[in-house]
Parts: structure tokens; C-alpha cells; sequence
């Protein structure tokens, strides 16, 4: 209730009324936390959510897979239909080296498309392989400059759809299909990255084999959880440690734990924010159900900081922390902005 009225008095001025100040306190290749000032808990919580469904990302959505049997030569390795090009069944050898396929495991071997996981788990698994996302590149199909125009059956074209291939042969000990299997069909930028290309799909032993085209498209996480870039995402009050009397204090002290006096500053306050964590968890010793807390009291306490919001999340890896950020931001910007133009029409 309280973010429709915020978003309804900013949508009413032309202008954004509420600027947040973001500053980064830590930033990894899948992790960032964050400082919000100037910020309210709604807002905090509308780009929260804003992060987590809709944030656009892409992801495999739908499957093709090859399917059935394949005399393999030995000879040039060409993968013949099956059966057909054996002498045997009239056949006049392999389709590509033309020599004779007559016996089984010397001439040629028989692939089949079977593998022990059904093709709609192979899928979604798929799905859940994080897409090197590049959002200056491409576009949601509905809004894709060649595509929006069209039915959605029809829509799909190299600035909204990334087609994924792999052809993957099992072997006697079993193999693991992985997603660096997978062969981007275009620029190499757009690979599975390095750090998860051995995300497990599926495993094949001698004589399966597996096929397929995937097509990824933009999504939000609104629709799927696929189409989700970030987990974890949460946000908790910015707290200070305040120094209320030092004598009592130095039960504390005296316990020789990480956190001491020489932390506060002249004001009696910590601001450090990991240190303040630290504190929360050592005055534990000196809190309730302890004999300490008898003479502590409240000598030490830990208060928020009003309008400051510590925000935290990671990514899946589709695309970094930042861009997250960035694009969730953009995404809330355009909500807000098309409720003003609801508003204007209404009042
Ligand atoms: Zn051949
Ligand atoms: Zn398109």
C-alpha cells in the first residue's frame, strides 16, 4: 500500500522527487552489497522486487531434440541414418566414405538418442543454465524491432532468440554432459562462460547419444524463475554500535573478543559495518539469559540508522551484479513512469 501512494506522488511530478544515493561497499563477479541513503523501506523492497522479477534475462525456453538411430562409421565418422546404409539391409555403405558397413563394432557402431534422463528433464535443466546475457544486443521478442509487428508464433530472429546447439556421443564408462558442451551459434562472446560451463546435463554411456537445438529468449522472472537473475536478494536496516557507558562496557572488553573500545570513535559510536555485525554477535555474551547482562544492562546497544538500508544479493551469472542493478533500476524507472501516464489519463 505504501509503495502505490509513494509511486503515485512521484508519478503526479514530472520530475523524480526521490533521488536514493548508492554506494557499493562490495562488489564480486556474482555478489554485490550496497548502501542505500535517502531511501525508504519501500523503495528498498520495490527494487528488491524489481530485481527479482523483472529484470530481463535470457534463458532456454524451448528444445529441439534430434531423435533416433544412427549407424556411426568407423572409417570417416560420418553418422549414417539408421540401418539403411548397411549391406545387410541392401544398403550401399556409408553415405559419406562409402565403405561397407557389415559388422557391428568393427565396420560401424549404432547410436541411439536415448539417454537415462527423459528429454523434458534434459530441458529443464536447460533452463536453468545461466545465459551470458547482453542486453544492448538483444531484446524481448514483443518488443524486438523485427519481431514485434508479428503473431507470436512467428517471432524469433538473431536480435531476440540465441540458438544453442550440442551433439554429445556417450562412452563405456559413461561420460557427463556438461553445459560447456554447448556451442553458441554466433559471436563467442556469448559462450557459457568459463566458471559454469561444468554445470551437469545429463550422462550417457555407450551407444546413446544426445542431440539438440536450444533457443534462448529474453524473459522476466515474473514468468519463470529461469528468467530470474539474482538470489538472495534482501536488505536489512544500516545499524551503528553506540557506547552508552563505559565502564559497564568493559564486561565486554574484558571477555577479549574482537571488538573493542579503541572501534568507537570520540562520539562513542561504530559505524564500520562489518565491525557492527561483529559487535551484534559478541553482545550475545553480555545478553539476555546470561549472568553478564545482570551489570551490562544496556551499556552497549545497536541502533538503525534511519533512511540507510544495507541491500545484498547475487547474480546466477547470466550477467554481472551491476547490470542487475542498472537494468532493474531501468525496468522500475519505466513502471513508475507508465503509472504517471495512467494517472494524467484518470485525473
Ligand atoms: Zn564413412
Ligand atoms: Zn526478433
Amino acid at each position: 500500500m505504501g509503495l502505490r501512494k509513494r509511486a503515485a506522488e512521484e508519478a503526479v511530478g514530472s520530475e523524480v522527487i526521490v533521488m536514493v544515493k548508492i554506494q557499493v561497499l562490495e562488489e564480486g563477479m556474482e555478489n554485490i552489497k550496497l548502501l542505500l541513503k535517502d531511501c525508504d523501506r519501500a523503495f528498498a523492497n520495490a527494487l528488491r522486487r524489481t530485481l527479482m522479477s523483472e529484470t530481463p534475462k535470457m534463458a532456454i525456453e524451448t528444445v529441439r531434440f534430434q531423435m533416433g538411430s544412427f549407424d556411426l562409421c568407423l572409417s570417416c565418422g560420418h553418422l549414417n541414418p539408421a540401418a539403411a546404409a548397411r549391406e545387410s539391409a541392401g544398403g550401399s555403405g556409408c553415405n559419406q566414405c562409402e565403405k561397407k558397413l557389415e559388422k557391428e563394432g568393427v565396420d560401424f557402431t549404432v547410436w541411439e538418442t536415448n539417454g537415462s534422463l527423459p528429454d523434458e528433464m534434459v530441458a529443464q535443466r536447460l533452463a536453468m543454465i545461466p545465459i551470458p546475457t547482453d542486453h544492448k544486443q538483444f531484446h524481448y521478442e514483443e518488443t524486438c524491432p523485427n519481431c514485434k509487428e508479428l503473431v507470436p508464433e512467428d517471432r524469433g530472429c538473431p536480435a531476440c532468440n540465441m540458438i544453442y546447439t550440442c551433439k554429445a556421443f556417450g562412452t563405456e564408462e559413461g561420460i557427463t554432459v556438461t553445459a560447456g558442451d554447448m556451442i553458441y551459434l554466433g559471436d563467442q562472446s556469448l559462450e557459457i562462460p568459463e566458471h559454469y560451463r561444468d554445470i551437469p546435463i545429463t550422462k550417457l554411456y555407450k551407444g546413446q547419444m544426445l542431440e539438440f537445438y536450444a533457443t534462448a529468449v529474453m524473459g522476466r522472472g515474473s514468468q519463470h524463475a529461469k528468467w530470474s537473475p539474482v538470489c538472495g536478494t534482501a536488505f536489512v536496516p544500516r545499524q551503528v554500535g553506540i557506547l552508552n557507558n563505559k565502564t559497564k562496557a568493559k564486561i565486554l572488553w574484558d571477555l577479549n573478543l574482537k571488538i573493542n573500545a579503541k572501534d568507537f570513535d570520540k562520539n562513542g559510536r561504530l559505524e564500520d559495518q562489518e565491525k557492527v555485525e561483529t559487535l551484534a554477535r559478541e553482545l550475545y555474551h553480555v545478553g539476555d539469559g546470561t549472568e553478564n547482562k545482570v551489570d551490562f544492562k544496556e551499556a552497549i546497544t545497536i541502533e538503525d540508522v534511519p533512511g540507510e538500508f544495507i541491500f545484498s544479493f547475487e547474480t546466477d551469472g547470466s550477467m554481472s551484479p551491476q547490470t542487475a542493478l542498472e537494468m532493474a533500476s531501468a525496468s522500475l524507472a519505466e513502471i513508475f513512469g507508465s503509472l504517471g501516464v495512467d494517472l494524467k489519463a484518470v485525473l
